[in-house]
């Protein structure tokens, strides 16, 4: 990464900032610049002070001093206080919105991306980073941001009080003092002090490169490290760690791992020592030098006493100010690769078209005369990550109302199909098109809409039943509970403790109701229908029922659809015979169309093998 691009993103990072919390630059901004401004308040006046005792000045002038000494203090003190306390408050946010613009991001991103391994990496090495070593966002937020401004300031405030001590004329000096404190004899020692100054660069730069190199390749490591610790922590998958004994050696590879870490940051400790040796010996002689200077230069009547303090307490501040904003520069050059990783995937761009077409509002619900019609038109398709084919010349068509079952063997590419459909992918050919329009042109969110899906892989989230029906916080509870008892859950509703506000899953309540595969299909057969969208899409929404609510789904699936269309995968035929068509996939291609009496009687096509294949099983279970 070039020094411009470093700048460059770490200033995006601070404008993102700002975004995430709105108003806590500008006070930590204030905040860091009183907290600079402390020290020298009383370096300052500690001066005045010993130079009015040591010019006997009169009692009355002390405590004069004395008091806005004080007063000075408490004012600058307090306003640190409640400026800490606002900056506090504003920044106790940050962990709740750092990974706002990512999660945003995921939501918007092509879907192809969602399911992108690659995509995944980036997200979990940007977590992985913020958690370990803080590289990244967090690093610009605690670290740099206030301690920048404060060392900036430190060095603007102690040059302006130490310079006079460079100008100002010894009178009793001579010999060799007269050349020490000559114009050249200044140029030297300021030469000095840069010199040590540029060594300590020089040392936290070498410092900042090795540990990211020494750290290198840990991404990876505390990638899984993190994984283990998590299926360890997750009581879901407690049984499986049990019957297999995997306990044992996840918490052996995951020592195996932490000891990694630790032979790796004792390496890394080691190897700082010797350049701390050489930072501290070089303060040390600095101070000495600086010292030894003020206070001949003071002996010898250049200025008072009190104003060795000044000079000296200024000198340190300036010293620290300018070690600080050392190591946050050498620090941010090192952390713009961080910022990077996460820039990289919130600018991840979105390949797919995204149309602007209000799709038409047809539903019966909207007024309409809930006219859909969906047609594809020889699409094929192959995922991105592969050569082959999932989809070959596809064509066909469906209307409203109809009920479409699409059935064919294992990775034949019915959900495939279905992620078409849902434009959860485009085709790579052909095209798919609703009312005569090609899907892309349609304004996604709208044209969503008007699907309700239940993948096999669905989720439920550990909210409360009622809410993971209507998939929102707040929601209308007869529908709930109507669409609930459509879908055969009614039954269990009553034995939940607390009806609708019963919570799914222990992640949260000590009384949350764990769930069988079964019941949970139901919960998200109704989360389907609380949707109610024109098209219900169903992918093998009986594959976790027992067989009488199985039998119950099937009888009662005209009451459960209603108007609307459904499509509905499975890969048991028997349970497609209600369908009025069904789409016989065979290795991606639509190799039958039909309903289940015209199909089982073409007796060379790929239904009727199925059916039989199936039917014998049946047949020889009974006979055993
Ligand atoms: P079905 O639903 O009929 O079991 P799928 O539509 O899931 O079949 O899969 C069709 C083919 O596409 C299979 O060969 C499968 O391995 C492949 N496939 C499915 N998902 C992906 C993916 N995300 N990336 C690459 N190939 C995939």
């Amino acid at each position: 990464m070039k020094l411009k691009d470093k700048i460059n993103i770490t200033i995006r990072g601070f404008k993102t900032l700002n975004e995430l919390i709105p108003g806590y630059l500008p006070f930590a901004a204030v905040k860091a610049i009183l907290e600079a401004l402390l020290p020298f308040v009383n370096i300052y006046m500690s001066g005045l002070i010993i130079t009015a005792i040591t010019e006997k000045s009169d009692l009355q002038k002390l405590i004069v001093l004395a008091v806005i000494t004080v007063v000075l203090n408490f004012i600058t003190t307090m306003l640190i206080k409640i400026l800490s306390r606002i900056a506090n408050v504003k920044s106790s946010v940050f962990e709740h919105v750092k990974d706002l613009q990512l999660d945003r991001k995921i939501q918007t991103m092509d879907y192809e991306d969602v399911e992108d391994s690659k995509v995944h990496e980036m997200r979990a090495n940007i977590d992985i980073k913020n958690r370990s070593t803080g590289r990244g966002l967090p690093r610009l937020y605690w670290w740099y941001f206030d301690e920048g401004i404060k060392s900036v300031f430190q060095l603007i405030f102690s040059v302006s009080l130490v310079a006079s001590a460079f100008v100002s004329k010894p009178v009793h000096a001579d010999g060799i003092w007269n050349i020490v404190f000559s114009p050249a004899g200044t140029v030297v020692l300021i030469v000095l002090f840069i010199l040590s100054l540029v060594l300590d660069t020089y040392n936290n730069a070498v410092i900042a490169k090795k540990e990211a190199k020494i750290f290198e390749g840990f991404d990876y490591t505390n990638r899984v490290g993190s994984y283990y610790m998590d299926i360890l922590m997750d009581y879901k998958i407690g049984k499986d760690l049990k019957l297999y004994k995997l306990r044992k050696s996840v918490m052996g590879e995951l020592r195996k791992l932490e000891s990694k870490l630790i032979d790796t940051m004792n390496e890394w400790q080691q190897m700082c020592v010797g350049y701390k040796v050489i930072s501290a010996v070089n303060a040390a002689v600095m101070s000495g030098i600086i010292y030894a200077y003020v206070a001949v230069k003071a002996l010898l009547g250049a200025f008072a006493v009190g104003s060795i303090v000044q000079y000296v307490g200024s000198l340190t501040q300036f010293t620290q100010g300018f070690s600080g904003l050392v190591s946050i520069l050498s620090d941010i050059f090192v952390n713009a690769e961080g910022l990077k990783e996460y820039f990289d995937f919130v600018d991840i761009p979105n390949k797919k078209y995204r149309g602007t077409l209000p799709v038409e509002k047809r539903a019966f619900c909207n007024g309409g005369d809930n006219e859909y019609e969906i047609e594809f038109r020889n699409v094929s398709f192959k995922y991105p990550s592969s050569d082959v084919y999932a989809l070959r010349n596809v064509s066909m068509k469906f209307r409203i109302g109809e009920r479409l079952a699409v059935v064919g063997m294992n990775g034949s590419g019915k959900t495939t199909f279905i992620k078409l459909l849902c434009r959860l992918y485009d085709p790579t050919q052909g095209e798919i098109l609703l009312n005569g329009i090609d899907i892309r042109k349609y304004d996604y969110d709208e044209y969503m809409s008007i699907f309700s899906v239940v993948f096999q892989d669905f989720n439920l989230f550990s909210f409360s039943l009622g809410q993971n029906v209507a998939a929102s916080v707040d929601y209308d509870r007869d529908r709930a509970n109507n669409c609930l008892e459509k879908a055969g859950f009614e039954t269990r509703l009553g034995r939940m403790p607390k009806g609708l506000d019963t919570c799914l899953y222990k992640d949260f309540e000590e009384d949350g109701v764990e769930i069988s595969g079964g019941e949970a299909q139901k919960i998200a057969l109704a989360r389907a229908l609380y949707k109610d969208a024109p098209f219900i899409v169903l992918d093998e929404p009986t594959a976790a029922l027992d067989p009488i609510s199985e039998y119950e789904v099937y009888s009662k699936f005209n009451e459960i659809v209603g108007d609307k269309t459904a499509i509905y995968i499975s890969h048991r035929l028997s349970s497609c015979r209600f369908c009025d068509n069904i789409a016989v996939f065979d290795n991606g291609q639509i190799v039958q169309t039909g309903s289940h009496d015209e199909l089982v009687a073409g007796e060379d096509g790929k239904y009727y093998e199925l059916w039989y294949a199936q039917a014998k099983y049946y047949s020889d279970k009974k006979s055993n």
